[in-house]
């Protein structure tokens, strides 16, 4: 078989994705190779197909490297659902079965075996090792090798002292989603990679909506979005475990079905409730950020965060947790201004930092700050949420993307030169010596006792923009901040100075136009949104079938993600790992009638049709019946 027929039999699909094949043909050229690409983008298959020519040809084994239990046991479930042998050898095994996968590696059975890097060097996996074939080494999450990851293992160092005791050396792949160049360098370098061929993919989602919402009532506009996408699968991630627990309960009091994870939870809740959400027994997750590395759910449709995260980097791995079956999905982000200082807390009493010294300590301070700074330019900014992500990690956007909240919403050019320099002189006449709040509270002429004790209110500019709502003065502050009409130190103080452009402001030469959402749309924007994610699925499904995702659709999608959760109940597997939602619809537009027609669906391969085919093509053909019958009767 070639790779093109693996693609379709095992996978059921029809051509490789960009980067996938490049990546492929280099494994099979025997050069080592990093792929870095995005979550979704479809990693596994770039060793996975590899491994299957590589023990065609000579029946050699590829190891998989893997930092986490739950990865390993996803993917292995996804490759025996597909028909091929794979198996994993990690701590969650009892001796006895760990002893007997040992033994079927032996035997070589699984051209394909997963394993935790602490496992790589003790002695029986070495006489393993030793004695069988590995013709290749692939790293998965790659990143960990890494002190500049988010995530590093140390065991990830170990690597290398296996590889080097083999007798022959593998062919060595990393696969990983973080594009950062220090990270990047490391893996070449720790995991001593030789000549490899890079390839790095866009780190654009394009099937990902990007909206950010401010408003005092984020519990209310999360309620409605629940309302508005019921049935659908979600996260939502909180800041803190107390907002995680008083969010968890107060939408189990509103009757939604969700569950919760975070770090204070017991493990066998933990692991209960992540199993509840992976499986589709409850559709909503609400978490801290500890939740989701190595979920690799496929369908989660929606990822709200009650709160902003502590970087864009954060915020992207967070949020690329949706959507990864590369149907449409949403990413909202809800922010309120408290969110800065909970985040501000976070920074100043990292634990991970108690260990450096005081000078190390101050410089990933800092830097920590800039990056919290950037993110809540985020929620503020008004050009394309997309694009100022892209920007982030150093690549190009086109300014206008079409898909997110601020392309979508529309805006109007406001003049607010006068607020502007309100703003810019409030900062000069106090000697460039507070932070912003003091500056808004001053200019908006707020009584408080931190105001006087600073003697603001004697200031020339206190309340001379007594009539601009707070928000919006903070938007303006923003917009100077990150147009460089202002700056702010970088220290914990976070004080406002004036740059070489604010003069200009000050003295009437420039004017100054910012795009500001329409205050009617500002109250009403939740609506549209609930409404655009509708539109949204319906789009893609017509692009597929060059028609309307009709009311007809949806009952077969229904019934057969019925289907499919009683099959997945059977096989005691995730429901997406029988098929996944791309695929579903696929079938709700193809409507398959026979055997051929089947495999002409997206997803659906020779295996998976011997074990579910007929089933899902009687659930299409009883459909079909009766929608005829209720056609005739009326
Ligand atoms: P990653 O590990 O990069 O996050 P996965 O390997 O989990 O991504 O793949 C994401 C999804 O895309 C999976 O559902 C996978 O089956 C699907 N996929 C991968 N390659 C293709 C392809 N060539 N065509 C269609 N779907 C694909
Ligand atoms: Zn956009």
């Amino acid at each position: 078989m070639d790779k093109y027929e693996i693609l379709k039999k095992y996978f059921g699909y029809d051509a490789f994705r960009d980067a996938q094949e490049r990546l492929i043909d280099s494994i099979m050229e025997g050069k080592d190779t990093v792929g870095i690409m995005p979550t979704g983008a479809g990693k596994s298959l770039c060793y996975q197909i590899p491994a299957l020519l590589m023990n065609e040809l000579t029946n050699g084994i590829t190891l998989v490297i893997s930092p986490l239990i739950s990865l390993m046991k996803d993917q292995v479930g996804s490759l025996n659902q597909a028909g091929i042998h794979a198996a994993f050898l990690n701590s969650s095994l009892t001796a006895g079965q760990y002893y007997k996968a040992l033994e079927f590696a032996k035997q070589g059975r699984y051209p394909i075996i997963y394993v935790a890097p602490e496992r790589l060097v003790t002695e029986e996996f070495l006489d393993f090792a030793l004695h069988g074939r590995i013709a290749m080494v692939a790293v998965d999450e790659a990143h960990c090798v890494s002190q500049w990851g988010q995530d590093f293992r140390p065991s990830y160092l170990k690597i290398t002292e296996f590889i080097d005791r083999l007798p022959k050396r593998p062919t060595v792949s990393a696969f990983t989603a973080t594009a950062t160049k220090e990270v990047r360098d490391d893996i070449i370098d720790l995991l001593e990679l030789q000549t490899p061929t890079v390839l790095t993919t866009g780190f654009d989602r394009g099937n990902l909506y990007f909206g950010v919402m401010t408003g005092k009532d984020r519990y209310g506009f999360i309620c409605n979005y629940l309302q508005t996408h019921k049935g659908d699968s979600g996260i939502i991630y909180c800041l803190t475990r107390k907002n995680v627990e008083e969010v968890c309960e107060r939408l189990t009091k509103d009757g939604f079905s969700v569950t919760r994870y975070h770090a204070g939870l017991t493990d066998g809740e933990r692991r209960k409730n992540q199993d509840d959400f992976i499986y589709d027994r409850i559709p909503i997750m609400v978490a801290t950020s500890a939740f989701g590395m190595g979920i690799d759910k496929s369908n989660v449709r929606f990822v709200l965060h009650f709160g902003m995260p502590k970087n864009l980097e954060s915020y992207y791995q967070e949020a690329g947790r949706a959507g990864r079956d590369g149907e449409p999905a949403e990413c909202i982000l809800y922010y309120a201004g408290q969110d800065v200082i909970t985040n501000q807390v976070f920074i100043d009493h990292n634990q991970d930092n108690q260990e450096l010294d005081p000078v190390t300590r101050a410089i990933v301070q800092e830097r920590d700050r800039e990056r919290l700074r950037k993110m809540t330019f985020y929620c503020f900014t008004n050009e394309c949420l997309r694009d100022y992500i892209l920007r982030y990690f150093g690549e190009y956007g086109s300014n206008y993307c079409g898909n997110c909240s601020n392309c979508l919403s529309r805006f109007e050019e406001v003049d607010v030169t006068e607020a502007a320099r309100g703003i810019i002189g409030c900062v000069e006449s106090c000697q460039q010596r507070y932070g912003t709040n003091v500056i808004i509270d001053t200019v908006h002429g707020a009584n408080t006792a931190k105001i006087r004790n600073y003697w603001m209110d004697r200031n020339p500019y206190y309340g001379k923009l007594a009539k601009e709502p707070v928000y919006k003065l903070r938007q303006v502050m923003n917009y100077l901040q990150l147009n460089e009409y202002l700056t702010v130190t970088n220290d914990e103080y976070a004080i406002v100075k004036l740059t070489g452009k604010s003069r200009a402001v000050l003295e009437g030469q420039e004017t100054l136009v910012m795009k500001m959402a329409k205050e009617q749309e500002r109250r009403g924007k939740d609506k549209t949104e609930g409404e655009k994610g509708k539109k949204g699925q319906k789009g893609m499904a017509a692009a597929l079938a060059g028609g309307e995702f009709t009311e007809k659709d949806e009952t077969l999608f229904e019934k057969l993600r019925s289907l499919r959760l009683k099959i997945a109940r059977e096989e005691k597997v995730p429901p997406y790992i029988v098929f996944s939602d791309k695929t579903l619809t696929h079938m709700c537009i193809v409507r398959p009638k026979n055997k051929t027609e089947m495999l002409s669906v997206s997803g659906v391969g020779e295996f998976k049709y011997t074990k579910y085919g007929e089933r899902f093509l009687q659930c299409v053909r009883e459909n079909e019946g009766t929608v005829q019958e209720t056609a005739a009767k009326s």
